[in-house]
């Protein structure tokens, strides 16, 4: 027991020796606790932070709502605010849009008797340049090497207003410049490619007739034609003919004057020129047959052929028509008579008649070569048939001559779509022919009596003086009197 208590008392003793040695140090230790707070207040004092949202100088846009981004305010600074205190904070200051100008937003707050403010600077600007508007017709364009006419414009400024006495114009390699700045400098360019054009053909006059007779053996000399564009410019140099004329040939021939501009208007005109034979001194008979080639075609021109006279043909489509070439080959004439010979289609209309007129004659130069102007209305020019459509004959005949064309009627007949034999047909031609000294007959080939009335024909005018010879574009016309 004794030794313990020894035991506590030597402890005691050590601790109360620890104990002094800490009663010494301890005012050190207060100094500097107390050193580190008094630093710690003079170094955090209140203070008022105002943080501006966005930037302290602002750009806004003339015209354009301005909207304050604003500011927020806090107070620190003591240990007893370890985290910053928002306050409120007034901003003050008018921006105004509607002016270019310089203006300030300030941001105050308070904290107790504390004030702070801060100033945001607000530039009002025109960056907008002003906006041009050209007007346009799309159906405008300009004639190549024209100045371009304006087709207008304008411009305006959201700043300046109208600044359309402002715009700057220059015509340039085919696109107009317009180009203005605003009363702060913002420049507006736009441009304008000028749209060539040319929708007015040129205009072809041919010298000389439409239509011109030479003998056959002659020379000719085409009177040519001018021709103009826009404004009466000469460009007679860019008319081409097509088509040729061969004086030694009896025949038509069709010159075709072109002339074209450079965006593909054109303009044409056609001459025709008829080579015919010198007329013929005395008595002539013109056989002329109608309404084939026929069965009996290919035998008469074996009868023509053995006598060497030269007879005409008005032709039909519904005929053998590959004769036609055989006709021409031995110095035959081939005429038009017609696609149909329907008399109620034909006669319809102008149209109709010029597009079966037109037609056979294209059919004709088809196998033939020969493009031919003579021609022969179905039921000749007195017909009565057409009188279903009141004085058509009457413009007819004055209309295929416009064309370039010569009908021929006739003035002797033969009777021969009457069934009389081929003795009374030859007697009836003679009978006639001694009336006229250019006898124009008609018949018709498609008959095999009429056919071979023929040899008996040519033998009594042969032996009678007459020459017989096939028509060409000025040989008698034997033109009866229009009956419609
Ligand atoms: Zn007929």
């Amino acid at each position: 027991m004794e030794d313990n208590q020894n035991e506590i008392k030597q402890k005691i003793r050590v601790l109360l020796k620890n104990a002094w040695l800490l009663l010494l140090l301890l005012p050190v230790i207060l100094l500097i606790f107390a050193g580190t707070v008094a630093a710690r207040i003079s170094d955090n004092e209140f203070a008022i932070q105002i943080q501006m949202k966005g930037e302290s100088e602002l750009e806004v846009e003339y015209g354009s709502r301005f909207e304050d981004p604003g500011a927020d305010a806090f107070v620190s600074g003591t240990v007893l605010l370890k985290q910053p205190q928002r306050v409120d904070v007034t901003a003050s200051g008018f921006v105004d849009t509607g002016m270019i100008g310089t203006y300030s937003m300030a941001y105050t707050a308070k904290f107790g008797d504390m004030e702070k403010t801060e100033i945001r600077t607000v530039y009002v600007v025109d960056s907008t340049p002003p906006v041009i508007t050209l007007v346009s017709d799309p159906d405008s364009y300009t004639l190549p090497g024209k100045t371009y006419q304006e087709e207008g414009f304008s411009a305006y400024d959201a700043y300046d207003g109208d600044v359309t006495d402002q715009v700057v114009r220059e015509e340039k390699n085919g696109v107009v410049y317009y180009s203005v700045k605003d009363s702060s400098g913002n420049l507006a360019q736009v441009t304008r490619e000028i749209v060539y054009n040319d929708e007015i053909a040129p205009e072809l006059t041919l010298l000389g007739a439409k239509t011109v007779v030479v003998y056959v053996g002659s020379t000719y000399q085409d009177p040519g034609c001018t021709a103009t564009d826009e404004g009466c410019v000469n460009i007679a140099s860019r008319i081409t003919v097509s088509g040729s004329v061969d004086t030694n040939r009896v025949g038509s021939y069709v010159l075709t004057y072109r002339v074209e501009d450079d965006y593909g208007n054109f303009d044409e005109e056609q001459r025709i020129v008829h080579v015919v034979k010198q007329p013929i001194a005395g008595k002539v008979i013109y056989l002329t047959f109608d309404d084939g080639p026929g069965s009996y075609t290919n035998k008469l021109l074996d009868i023509l052929k053995k006598y060497n006279v030269k007879a005409t043909f008005f032709l039909v489509k519904k005929g053998n028509i590959s004769i036609a070439s055989r006709m021409v080959a031995e110095g035959h004439s081939v005429g038009i008579h017609s696609i149909s010979h329907d008399y109620d289609k034909i006669y319809a209309s102008e149209e109709a008649f010029f597009a079966d007129l037109y037609g056979m004659q294209k059919i004709i130069y088809d196998h033939t070569g020969v493009t031919t102007y003579l021609m022969r209305f179905p039921g000749g020019s007195s017909n009565k048939v057409s009188s279903f459509n009141p004085g058509i004959m009457t413009r007819l005949v004055k209309q295929v001559q416009a064309e370039g064309f010569q009908y021929f009627d006739w003035n002797v007949g033969s009777s021969d779509t009457s069934n009389l034999t081929s003795k009374q047909i030859a007697q009836n031609v003679i009978k006639g022919i001694k009336t006229t000294s250019k006898a124009v007959v008609l018949q018709h080939d498609i008959y095999e009596r009429s056919v071979n009335a023929v040899e008996e024909i040519i033998l009594w005018g042969l032996e009678n003086g007459y020459t017989f010879a096939a028509l060409d574009y000025a040989s008698p016309s034997a033109h009866h009197g229009v009956n419609n």
